[in-house]
């Protein structure tokens, strides 16, 4: 659901995100990652306009790409995507009805306009419709959660200072 969540795909952020430059094959080297794992989070952080593609490496036929990074700084980097993805999932719990209806029979559920349309029956065997709470929004909500507890790791919050000198 989001990239954040995803171990390796941390393991590369960790990786790219104090350097200016790199290439896919250094990561893969580094990192023992697979390529297309790789390629699959790069593309979304240029998606995200964290990272630009800058020139394609022909070694005696194999090629590598060279990317840039616009934020080779660590704490900066990941305070954006950080604050990008959360920005993402509020955005999409603000979208997301709060309550559905649902039928128990079929298992199904419907928005509010739905069912107002079908005087709150369902349409494939008219059951009366339960209002529910809807179980997407505390999906979101768990993931939501998940970001900010991992936010904390790779960016602490400053409140002790001694922890400067610490890598
Ligand atoms: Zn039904």
């Amino acid at each position: 659901m989001t990239y954040l969540l995803n171990e390796d795909f941390r393991k590369v952020l960790e990786y790219i995100s104090d350097k200016k430059e790199f290439t896919e094959k250094e990561v893969r080297r580094e990192l023992k990652i697979r390529e297309d794992e790789i390629r699959k989070l790069l593309y979304i952080l240029e998606e995200n306009g964290v990272i630009y593609p800058l020139n394609i490496i022909n070694n005696n036929g194999k090629f590598d790409f060279r990317w840039g990074n616009r934020v080779p700084n660590k704490k900066e980097f990941f305070n954006l995507i950080f604050n990008k993805e959360l920005d993402k999932i509020k955005k999409e719990i603000e979208d997301t009805p709060k309550t559905i209806y649902y039928c128990e029979n079929c298992n199904l559920g419907y928005t509010f306009e739905e069912s107002y349309e079908n005087d709150f029956k369902c349409r494939e065997c008219g059951t009366i419709l339960k209002e529910k709470e809807n179980f997407r929004i505390i999906e979101l909500e768990n993931i939501e959660n998940n970001i900010l507890l991992l936010k904390k790791n790779y960016i602490p919050e400053k409140r002790v200072s001694k922890a400067r000198g610490k890598r």
